[in-house]
Order: structure tokens, then C-alpha cells, then sequence
């Protein structure tokens, strides 16, 4: 047996926060978990809780005063009898007093004046209850659990300048104990102990509390005051991650963190570490973990010393609620103490600012709800005696979004899509910390919606999240909660005999496998709630998958007099009504020509029908309109919207139906495609719907495209298009609009998976210390990464069977700069000069829009079947 720790090292702290402690289930986690620690090397356990999920939430809203306090008084009473219940516990016994207390405190006299003292006692409410439930709960499951009362053993510390609501409702403790407080720690006569987070001593004998989401801090502070072995902070997610999961689903686990890091990330508004919690460990030199009630087999997040230094963004947070203070004085630099007096003002206040930028004759500075109370009447009487020495402007509610990492300095020439995606916000302000971990912006609350997800991905595109150092990054928070739906094993995986032969026919080459092009027109085929299916040929247009489509059952479409033209050469044989031709700004003879041949016709805008009225005269047609917003993998791939060439706007549909009128046209089709690789099902969805009420209003419509656009996972995370979802929410649809027959057109759908592109290395080159892989083919024979910056998978098809440990960039022969397939991709370190190289999932946009810049020659193409 290893011989017993240092007294001092022998307690692991342990914190369940307030969803961990909502549910039966979790409580038998958590007395697993206490007991797993226990036997760790003769250790003794800390449990520090939360109270139950939502109830600080509740008593908050009492102790500012909320007009139905006695209702709600009387839900968290009930709430939680009823969950004694659930424990199989007397209610009666276990919480009778503490209820009394909740509901004497409901009637003090101090409530009326919502005094702090009586706020504290309040708030510490949900806690006291939480923990006497679970002690109760665990020693009835015969675990030898002590209960202590946190304010006995956790004493305010009252900071300088402190307001004083601070120091009630936001307090710091102090972390160095006393000789007879480590020696009554150790008396308690249980092996495991229970208290509560959140709670503290107050300097005069009463209750403070420290400030919402404070129960990490209190298990901190027990870790810095017991020299614990390490804090684990259990929560509702399985670490911290580089953004909030919820908001970005992409987000990667933190494996690793150094105190530093992870302090930032905290303070710049991951909730899942209250921010006061990192430096008591710190200082004390414990570690942190952070780790899932629910998944406790993950390995969550190491905060420690030792975590290895890795430049690059780790984390983007997000903090509501910010308020800007902007302050105007006419050449203030001038003037001698100026800013002193500024900020004397805010200390008055007892207001600790957060971010602080500054010009000519402005100084605008930030204020965090989470440290300060930032009420209107504190602001009105900031302003007030601001206003003393300086226009003072208040903007609120802002947003202040933070990239956190090491050497954020020198990485700023990575984060040009970053500034991007913020340039289409107002910026208040941006601020970068003197420490180099972080860069944040500030904006309006309203604006932030939706650009996390967004800013991650940038990050992670443009190299300034390295999320291939595996030492800190690790899954994503979708693999971890639903698993990933995997891509079935390519088929070029069991033809690889036959590619590299047709490869040594020459490169490049593309090669289709027509049974992935029939089994995806079959999925297609089985939705009962499509009506009629065309294929958009633009995609690819080799004359055996056209063949093999229409054998398939679908129509064909085409944009242009070349296409149609391909389209009858093909299969002679073919009716016309199976072809629908949808040119954009084509000129008038392509539209006479495709009357002429007896295919349906897609008009989008009304110009054409006024200037040449005779070649629509009596004809029918379908109209193409634009829904007013665009959608898709890419801003170059959106055909919808003011900015895009495509569509009738809806406003014009009826000047469009009367005009038509007067011709004799018939509108017989409404259609609608407002961009490609969209991954929401609920995208057409929506389209059917506004197109099914479009419809309604013109009359004669008989059949409803709702175009194309369906994705295929590209990278290995994508997850396959979930068909049935999409069929199912057509379906819906189409029963509100049972009058319509319903018509689609995809093309990337059927064809790209079918697609590899062949080419031969010509040159590894490693410059100041890039590794490149040159190919015979790039942007002329496949130009989608170029210009749309998509991702294809690429293998050494030759060596397919070793581990692909070198890192290369993957470029082409173009003399562009932009002739890149993909950067950083792994790749054999043997690669070498004539291997074979197969980039996936080209079967679609690749033939059809290679070109022969360079005067390189257009590349060859091959079918497989069977
Ligand atoms: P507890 O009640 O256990 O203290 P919290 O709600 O305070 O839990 O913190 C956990 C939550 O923090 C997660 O559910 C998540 O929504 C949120 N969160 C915000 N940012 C992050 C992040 N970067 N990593 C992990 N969780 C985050
Ligand atoms: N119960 C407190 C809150 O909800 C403290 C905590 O959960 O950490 O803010
Ligand atoms: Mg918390």
C-alpha cells in the first residue's frame, strides 16, 4: 500500500453545480464519485453544491423585490418537498425548519427595504436546501456523509472600495486559514463532508454571498485553504470548451489548460468557471478539473501548472449585459489628472470598469454586470456627477465578444475573416489586453445573435484556432452529445486497383461511379412527398450519368442552349416535357429556341416578358422568384436577395401575372433556389410554404420547384443530409397545399460523392518551413476550393496504407495564388513525386467548370460501373 499523504494533502474537493443536483440519478453519481475519490489513496472528500437548478434564478427575482414573491415563495417550497419526495425522503423532517426560515424571511421586516443583508440570507437559501436534501439522501444510502454549514468555515474578506452591495452579494474570501481552522477542519468526524457553494461569513456575523454562479469559487477556496490534491468542478458539460456548446455546436474541447488560459476564457464569459475560481487554485497550486455529472467517464478539462504553451486562439467567449460608458471633453489629454478625476467618479461609485479605449476627446470604458450592480438609478447617478467634467453617452445593452489565447499579436494577420464577419456590426469599441491572451469586441446585444458559430469557424479556417494540436483541442461538443452519424466508407476505398490503373492512363482524370449516382437517385426517388425530380445537369453533365438519370426516372435541367443541346444529343429519344430550361440573363434567341424544341421554360423577371413580348405570347411558363434572402456553404453560392442576379422579387409577381395576362402566358410553375449546399432541412421546408401562399394568389400554378441545394458531407464531420427529415417536413407542407404538385432539382446531391479527381505529384517543396505538395491538375481542372474555399478530402492514393503524418500544403500547377486544394492537410511524409493523389467528391462542379487556364489541358474523364 502507498504510504498515507501529508494530512494537508489529503482532501479532493469536489463541486456539483445546480443541474447536477436537480435529479435522483445524478445524487447516486455523486455519492459514487465521493466514494470512487475516497478510496483514492486514503483521501478525504469535499462535496461543495449549488442549489437546485433555477432557484437562485428564483430568489433573486424575490430579493429584488418581484410583485408575486408569495407565489414564488411558495413554488420553491413545493419544489423542493417534492423533490424530497422524489429522494425518497421525509420532506417534513429533513426540511421543515429550513422552509420556515424561507418563508419567515418572506415576511422580515428588512424585505420592504430590500435590504442587503436580508438579500444574502435570502439567496443563501437555495444552497442550505440543496445540500440538507443530499446529505439526507446519501447517508440514507448508508454513505458516512458529515453536512457543514459553509458560513462557518468561509469568511468575507471586505476589499477597499468595495460597494456596498459587493460586499454582501459579491464577496471574495480569504484563503489563508488559521492554525485552529485547519485542525477543527480535520476533527469533522465523517470520511466524506457536504456543504454548500455560494456562501460565506459575513464580517458582522451574518450571511454574504459570492455573486451568482460563486459555488466554483467556494470549492476553490476550500481547495486553496485545505492545499486539496486537486478541485474538480462537476457541471452539465464535459469541460470547457472554445466557445459555449450551446451557442456553437462545433465547439472543441479544452483537454488542457494552463491557470492563465483558462482564467481568461472564465473572466471573458465561459460560465461553466466562475471567474473568481482559477486564482485561489492557482495560488495554491492546485488543479482543476472540469467534468460532466452525466458522462463522468469523460476526461473533461485539466486546469494546472504545467499545461504546454500552444499559441493560437483558444476559446471565443461571449458576455451580455455590458454596459459602455463614452465620455466626451474637448481636449482632455491636456489636462492634468483628467482621467483621475474620471475614474474617481467610478470608484465612488464603487464601480470597477472592465475595458477602457481612448481618443483625442473620448474615453469610453465598459462595465460588467457580473462585478458590478449596474442598475439604472447607480447609472443615473454615475452620469449625473460625470456630467460634472464630460459629455457622458450610456449604450445598452452591448455585447463584448472576446478571443482568447496565447500571442494573440502576433496573429492578428490571421484573423482577417474575423475582422470581416465584424464589419458588418457596428464596433463599438475594441480592446486588446496587455497580457497578449485576448482581443475583444464590443457591440450591440442585438447584433451578437448568431456570430459565434460563425466566428468559430473562422477561426478554425484561417489557422488562428489550431485545432490540430490535439494536447489541447479535443472533440466537438456535437460528436460528444449525439455521436457523429459517420459517411458510409467511400466507394473509391474498394476500386483503388482500378483508379491507380486509369491514373497511369494519365492525369488528371476524373472517375464517376455510377452505383453511388443511382443509389442517391433512389433515396431521392423513395420521398412519396416529390412529385417530379429533374437533375441539374450543370453539375455534371458526361453523357452516362445523364443516361443513367433519366433511366432513373428524372427530368433533366439545363441553363443553357449548350446544355439542351448535350441534353438531345445524348438521348435523342428523350420527351421534351421531361426538360426544363432555367438560364439566367440569357439572351432572347436561347428562349425562342427552347420554345421552339417543346421544353418548359423559367422566366425571372418581368423585363423580358415587357421587351419581347412575342416570344412568350400564349406560351406557358414557370416563374422563378426571389424569397429575399440567400442561403448556402458560401457567399459566392447564395442566388438569393437583393445582391443576387437571380429571381422576381415577390413584390413584382403580381405586375408579373398581369402582364402575362395580357400575353395570354400561363404561369403554370413557381419556383424558387436560393442557394446550394444549405444543411437545414427546414430550409425548403420553408420555401414550399411562401411558395404554396405565392401560388394561391396567381391561380394557374399547377406545380411548385422548390429548386435544389441539397448538401453531401464534405469533411468528415459533416453529417450526411438527413433525407427523411427533409421528405417528412415536405410532406407536411404538401398536405396544407394539396393542389400542387411538388418538383425538385438537385445536382451536387445526385453526382459529388460519385466524383474523384485523379492527379500525379510533381514537385514536394518545403519553403521556410510549409511542406507543399505540387499536382498536375489544381484550379483549372477542379476549381471549387479556389473559388469557394471548399474542402475536398485528399489521399495518396499509392500509399493509402500508411499513417498520414506529414503536413502539407496542397496546391496545383496554376500560376494564382490561389491554386491551393488545401492547406494543412496530412498527407504520408513519403509522399514523392509521381503518386497518385485523389481528391473526393468531385463529381460535382468539377468537369463542368474546369477550364483551360494556362493552356493546360482539360482533364480526362472515366465512368466505373459495377
Ligand atoms: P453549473 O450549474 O454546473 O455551475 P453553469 O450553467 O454555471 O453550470 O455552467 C455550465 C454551462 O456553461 C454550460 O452548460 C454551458 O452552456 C456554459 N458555457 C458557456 N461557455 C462555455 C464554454 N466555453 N465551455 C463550456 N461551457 C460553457
Ligand atoms: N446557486 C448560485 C447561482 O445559481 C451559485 C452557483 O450555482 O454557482 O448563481
Ligand atoms: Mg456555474
Amino acid at each position: 500500500m502507498p504510504p498515507a499523504p501529508p494530512a494537508s494533502d489529503r482532501w479532493i474537493v469536489l463541486k456539483f453545480g445546480g443541474t447536477s443536483v436537480s435529479r435522483r440519478h445524478r445524487w447516486d453519481t455523486i455519492g459514487r464519485l465521493a466514494q470512487r475519490r475516497a478510496g483514492e489513496n486514503d483521501a478525504r472528500v469535499l462535496v461543495v453544491v449549488s442549489a437546485l437548478s433555477g432557484v437562485t434564478n428564483e430568489l433573486t427575482a424575490i430579493a429584488d423585490g418581484a410583485a408575486d414573491s408569495d407565489v414564488r415563495l411558495l413554488q420553491l417550497e413545493q419544489r423542493h418537498r417534492e423533490f424530497a419526495v422524489e429522494l425518497g425522503l421525509d420532506p417534513e423532517q429533513v426540511l421543515g425548519e429550513r422552509l420556515a426560515a424561507l418563508r419567515a424571511l418572506g415576511v422580515d421586516p428588512r424585505a420592504g427595504g430590500r435590504d442587503l443583508a436580508w438579500q444574502a440570507e435570502l439567496l443563501a437559501q437555495g444552497e442550505l436546501l440543496s445540500s440538507s436534501l443530499g446529505a439526507a439522501y446519501l447517508r440514507a444510502a448508508g454513505l458516512d456523509f458529515g453536512w457543514m454549514d459553509a458560513r462557518q468555515w468561509l469568511q468575507a474578506s471586505l476589499l477597499p472600495n468595495q460597494s456596498p452591495w459587493a460586499q454582501r452579494l459579491s464577496v471574495s474570501c480569504s484563503t489563508s486559514p488559521s492554525e485552529g481552522w485547519s485542525a477543527a477542519f480535520r476533527q469533522q468526524p465523517a470520511r466524506m463532508l457536504l456543504t454548500q457553494g455560494f456562501i460565506a461569513r459575513h464580517e458582522d456575523g451574518g450571511t454574504a454571498v459570492l455573486g451568482r454562479g460563486g459555488s466554483d469559487t467556494s470549492a476553490a477556496y476550500f481547495g486553496a485553504l485545505l492545499g486539496a490534491r486537486r478541485v474538480e468542478i462537476w457541471t452539465d458539460v464535459p469541460g470547457m470548451f472554445s466557445a459555449n456548446p450551446r451557442e456553437v455546436p462545433d465547439a472543441r474541447l479544452l483537454t488542457r489548460l494552463d491557470y492563465y488560459e483558462a482564467q481568461e476564457i472564465a473572466t471573458t464569459g465561459a460560465k461553466v468557471l466562475h471567474p473568481r475560481s482559477i486564482k485561489p487554485c492557482r495560488d495554491a497550486s492546485v488543479p482543476m478539473a472540469i467534468l460532466d455529472t452525466e458522462r463522468p467517464e469523460l476526461p473533461g478539462t485539466s486546469i494546472d501548472g504545467g499545461a504546454a504553451t500552444v499559441p493560437g486562439v483558444k476559446a471565443i467567449s461571449r458576455r451580455n449585459g455590458i454596459v459602455l460608458v463614452s465620455m466626451e471633453g474637448i481636449g482632455m489629454w491636456q489636462q492634468v489628472g483628467f482621467l483621475a478625476d474620471v475614474f474617481a467618479r467610478f470608484k465612488k461609485h464603487g464601480l470597477s470598469v472592465d475595458l477602457i479605449g481612448s481618443a483625442e476627446t473620448n474615453v469610453t470604458v465598459s462595465l460588467d454586470p457580473s462585478e458590478n450592480l449596474v442598475n439604472t438609478d447607480v447609472l443615473a447617478a454615475l452620469s449625473a456627477d460625470l456630467s460634472e467634467i464630460c459629455r457622458v453617452k450610456v449604450i445598452v445593452p452591448c455585447a463584448a465578444i472576446t478571443l482568447v489565447g496565447r500571442g494573440m499579436r502576433s496573429l492578428l494577420h490571421k484573423l482577417s475573416d474575423v475582422w470581416a464577419t465584424f464589419g458588418r456590426e457596428r464596433v463599438h469599441m475594441i480592446s486588446q489586453s496587455s497580457n497578449d491572451l485576448n482581443l475583444t469586441f464590443v457591440i450591440d446585444e442585438a447584433d451578437a445573435d448568431g456570430l459565434l458559430p460563425v466566428l468559430h469557424a473562422a477561426l478554425i479556417d484561417s489557422g488562428a484556432m489550431p485545432v490540430e494540436e490535439t494536447s489541447v483541442f479535443g472533440p466537438r461538443w456535437r460528436e460528444i452529445a449525439h455521436g457523429i452519424r459517420k459517411r458510409d466508407t467511400p466507394w473509391w476505398q474498394g476500386e483503388r486497383q482500378r483508379l491507380l490503373a486509369m491514373a497511369a492512363a494519365g492525369t488528371p482524370r476524373y472517375a464517376y461511379h455510377l452505383p453511388t449516382v443511382r443509389a442517391r437517385a433512389r433515396a431521392l426517388k423513395q420521398l412519396s412527398s416529390i412529385d417530379q425530380h429533374y437533375y441539374a445537369i450543370k453539375a455534371n453533365s458526361h453523357p452516362a450519368i445523364l443516361k443513367l438519370l433519366v433511366q432513373e426516372d428524372f427530368g433533366l435541367e439545363c441553363v443553357s442552349l449548350g446544355e439542351l443541346q448535350r441534353v438531345f444529343e445524348v438521348i435523342p429519344e428523350l420527351s421534351p416535357r421531361r426538360v426544363l430550361f432555367t438560364p439566367s440573363f440569357a439572351p432572347r434567341a436561347e428562349y425562342e429556341h427552347a420554345y421552339g424544341l417543346g421544353v418548359t421554360v423559367t422566366l425571372d423577371n418581368i423585363e423580358s416578358l415587357q421587351r419581347w413580348p412575342e416570344v412568350f405570347r400564349g406560351r406557358d411558363l414557370w416563374l422563378r422568384v426571389d424569397l429575399g434572402r440567400g442561403d448556402g456553404h458560401h457567399e459566392k453560392v447564395r442566388t438569393g436577395g437583393k445582391e443576387s442576379k437571380f429571381g422576381l422579387p415577390v413584390a413584382r409577381v403580381e405586375a408579373f401575372v398581369a402582364r402575362a395576362r395580357q400575353l395570354g402566358t400561363r404561369v403554370i410553375g413557381l419556383h424558387a433556389h436560393l442557394g446550394s449546399g444549405v444543411e437545414t432541412p427546414q430550409h425548403w421546408k420553408q420555401i414550399c410554404d411562401e411558395l404554396g401562399g405565392i401560388a394561391n394568389r396567381i391561380g394557374s400554378v399547377e406545380i411548385i420547384d422548390i429548386g435544389g441545394g441539397l448538401p453531401i458531407p464534405y469533411t468528415a464531420d459533416d453529417e450526411p443530409f438527413d433525407l427523411d427529415a427533409w421528405g417528412a417536413g415536405l410532406a407536411e407542407i404538401k398536405a396544407a397545399y394539396p393542389g400542387y404538385r411538388i418538383a425538385i432539382e438537385p445536382g451536387r446531391y445526385l453526382v459529388a460523392e460519385a466524383g474523384a479527381l485523379l492527379l500525379s505529384v510533381t514537385q514536394v517543396v518545403e519553403k521556410d518551413g510549409v511542406h507543399r505538395v505540387g499536382l498536375d491538375g489544381g484550379m483549372n481542372a477542379l476549381i471549387r476550393p479556389a473559388l469557394y474555399d471548399a474542402w475536398h478530402d485528399i489521399v495518396n492514393l499509392s500509399r493509402i496504407d500508411e499513417a498520414a503524418e506529414g503536413v502539407f500544403d496542397i496546391v496545383g500547377p496554376i500560376c494564382e495564388s490561389s491554386d491551393v486544394f488545401g492547406k494543412r492537410r496530412r498527407l504520408t511524409v513519403a509522399t514523392t513525386e509521381a503518386d497518385v493523389v485523389l481528391v473526393a467528391d468531385a463529381g460535382a462542379y468539377g468537369f463542368t467548370m474546369a477550364n483551360a487556364y494556362n493552356l493546360r489541358a482539360l482533364p480526362k474523364e472515366e465512368v466505373l460501373d459495377v
